[in-house]
């Protein structure tokens, strides 16, 4: 689960981690009073949405010559300017995709002097097992251009989560970002702070770019992102507070509601399956039969038919999908059982593209009746090689 900048920055200052002060607004007066409560002389106004290279980014509707979604601000008419300019327009930026997304509320911050930009990012090592501190001198920029041209300048710094954030992890992030004396004992003292608000929170990605040096030589977080692990939500309802449904596409989120795992992916096919590794071994099978999945869908183990026309729906939404391939073993769940979900489902949502069904296990003779038997074109199929081709097939006769 991913939150807003404002959000992130208000999360880890109650773990004392150093961020400047700053107020969120939904409107251009809420935007102007912001400020007015802020010292100056400088104030950042910056637009709030789920995706980064914001600074960079450009609004859709006021052309290729105006500022992006970050700007400095040095009256209140600067700010009310910029917030005019920025709320309810649409920002592209590299990670938005070329749809954009709409600007409904800013966060306006103490503007600070930059002397230096770095990049600290702490996430989850998976070879390692631990948590890993990513440290960069070369902030504020893309990193992943300095990861491709010069990954020497990136340093990373495995933590065992057993022992914990020790003085010497402190003393390798500062080094890392060449830093001495009190700014290198700032970088430690942050870099411990982050550790604990990772820790504390169960977060996935801690991303700091940039950890900006000002003039007066404070160490200071400008923006940072923050996901939380989805399965560890349970522990932190205050957190689940901080969702922020707009921002989340629409069939996924629909999706999470019915608890099946749905990821829209760019193809043509949509699938249903249950288990994670048979979704994955079924994108697989389509791939290698030449056509690419519209989607991964786990619908579970406990796949009754509320979850199953849930699943069709969220499917059909997908105007990309020009066949539906089910591929479904039966196990705990008894394939006539399933068989009856897939037909009322698919009577419920009015088919318009071909299906391919694929069962296997307990009852799965009785099963093939159900669907045999329901007046729908439903094709069967015997096992998962052939459930691909005729998917395929069937929707290049259909094209
Ligand atoms: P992003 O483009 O979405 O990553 O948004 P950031 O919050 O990282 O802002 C982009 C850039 O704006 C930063 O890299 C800084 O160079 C600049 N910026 C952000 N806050 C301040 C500030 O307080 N003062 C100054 N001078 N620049 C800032
Ligand atoms: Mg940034």
């Amino acid at each position: 689960m991913n939150i807003h900048e404002y959000q992130a920055k208000e999360l880890l200052a109650k773990f004392g981690v150093p961020v400047p002060a700053g107020f969120s607004a939904m409107s251009v007066e809420e935007a102007v009073a912001a400020s007015e409560k802020l010292p100056g002389p400088l104030y950042v106004v910056k637009a709030q949405i789920h995706a980064g290279g914001r600074g960079k980014g450009k609004f859709k509707e006021l052309g290729p010559d105006a500022k992006g979604g970050v700007r400095l601000a040095k009256t209140a008419d600067d700010v009310r300017a910029a917030a005019t300019d920025m709320l309810g327009n649409t920002l592209v930026t590299i990670q938005t995709g070329d749809a954009g997304k709409q600007v409904n509320r800013l966060y306006v911050t103490d503007g600070v002097d930059i002397a230096k930009e770095f990049y600290l990012a702490l996430l989850v090592n998976r070879a390692t097992g631990r948590v890993s501190m990513v440290a960069s001198t070369e902030g504020g920029m893309d990193i992943e251009t300095v990861a491709h041209d010069t990954p020497e300048k990136i340093h990373a710094i495995d933590i065992d989560q057993a022992t914990g954030f020790q003085p010497h992890h402190g003393r390798a992030v500062a080094a890392a970002l060449e830093l001495k004396g009190d700014l290198a004992k700032q970088a430690a003292n942050v870099a411990s702070k982050l550790y604990d608000a990772f820790m504390g929170t169960d977060a996935e990605q801690i991303e700091v770019n940039p950890l900006a040096v000002t003039e007066d030589n404070k160490l200071l977080v400008l923006d940072a992102k923050v996901a939380f692990d989805g399965n560890a939500l349970f522990r932190h309802k205050d957190l689940l507070a901080l969702r922020d449904e707009t921002e989340e596409d629409p069939a996924e989120l629909e999706a999470s509601k019915y608890d099946l795992a749905y990821i829209k992916l760019d193809g043509d096919i949509g699938c249903m399956v249950n288990g994670a590794g048979l979704a994955m071994a079924t994108m697989d099978i389509i791939k290698l039969n030449g056509m690419f999945p519209a989607n991964f869908l786990d619908v579970g183990g406990g796949a009754n038919k509320e979850k199953v026309t849930a699943a069709f729906k969220i499917i059909l939404s997908d105007p990309a999908v020009k066949g539906i391939l089910v591929n479904i073993f039966g196990g705990i769940m008894r394939c006539d059982i399933i068989a009856e979900g897939i037909v009322a489902a698919a009577k419920e949502v009015n088919l318009s593209v071909p299906l391919v069904v694929r069962l296997e296990g307990t009852n799965v003779e009785k099963g093939k009746e159900i669907l045999a038997s329901s007046g729908l074109a439903i094709v069967p199929a015997n096992d998962l090689g052939d459930a691909a081709k005729k998917i395929v097939a069937e929707v290049q006769k259909a094209a």
